[in-house]
């Protein structure tokens, strides 16, 4: 006979297992994308506030039917015309990866009259398949007139993903990039700025090196509510 108990994963147990590994200081966004409202619940139960998602339409029913005093973080790949889905509640967009996609956001935002925090995403992965942006492409939008006439954002730090890969030192490398991009960024365009302060970097499997590298944020999945099926 099969023990069913042995296949329930303990949201709440893995919850506070993470918890004592992040010191304070740092956010832990708790990435329920693809898990069900049940499992966001429990976190929910536990004292989590703040979830990552990737999927504006999953966002949205997630946050239609759960408790009003989450903070909802878009994590994910974010087209232009899914913005709508979440622009009135998102507490922050991690994924800014275009100039066009910035604008665009601005421009949802300005219909409500409301000013939405981001992050500029940058690649510093390996991988070809990563979306992010390059330094240069991000001085390109940050030197803009178009860029400094937007009423709409607000541009809190960066996020990044490292290479999926065993090779902590090569994820090290890439965390401490990120870090630099973040450094420069300050130095040369939010220089007091004080809402400027944001590292969003580290998932299950390497945030714990993020942190060390300076991690103010980090994204933590399948730690907490188990492996993802996409079946
Ligand atoms: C899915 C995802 C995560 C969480 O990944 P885990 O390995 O499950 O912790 C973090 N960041 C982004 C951008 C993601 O898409």
């Amino acid at each position: 006979m099969h023990c069913f108990k042995n296949f329930v994963i303990m949201v709440k147990e893995n919850l506070e297992t993470v918890r004592k590994t992040i010191p304070s200081g740092v956010l832990l966004v708790a990435v329920s994308k693809t898990k069900p409202v049940e499992d966001v619940k429990e976190a929910y139960d536990a004292g989590q506030r703040v979830f990552g998602e990737n999927h504006a339409l999953e966002m949205r029913n997630k946050h239609e039917v759960l408790p009003k005093d989450i903070d909802w973080h878009f994590i994910g790949h974010l087209q232009t015309n899914k913005i709508k889905y979440i622009i009135q509640y998102v507490k922050l967009i991690h994924s800014i990866d275009t100039f066009n996609l910035l604008q665009a956001v601005n421009k949802e935002a300005a219909k409500h009259n409301i000013v939405v925090d981001c992050l500029l995403q940058f690649h510093i992965a390996e991988e070809e398949t990563k979306f992010g942006l390059s330094m240069d492409e991000a001085e390109e939008i940050l030197n803009s007139d178009i860029f400094k006439a937007m009423k709409n954002v607000r541009i809190c730090g960066v996020m990044g993903m490292a290479t999926n890969t065993d090779n902590m030192t090569q994820v090290r490398k890439e965390f401490k990039h990120l870090k630099e991009i973040f450094s420069t960024l300050k130095a040369k365009y939010f220089n007091g700025c004080e809402w400027f302060k944001e590292i969003s970097m580290g998932m299950s499997h390497d945030y714990p090196i993020a942190i060390e590298e300076g991690s103010t944020m980090v994204r933590v999945g399948s730690k907490i509510f188990g492996e993802r099926n996409y079946n």
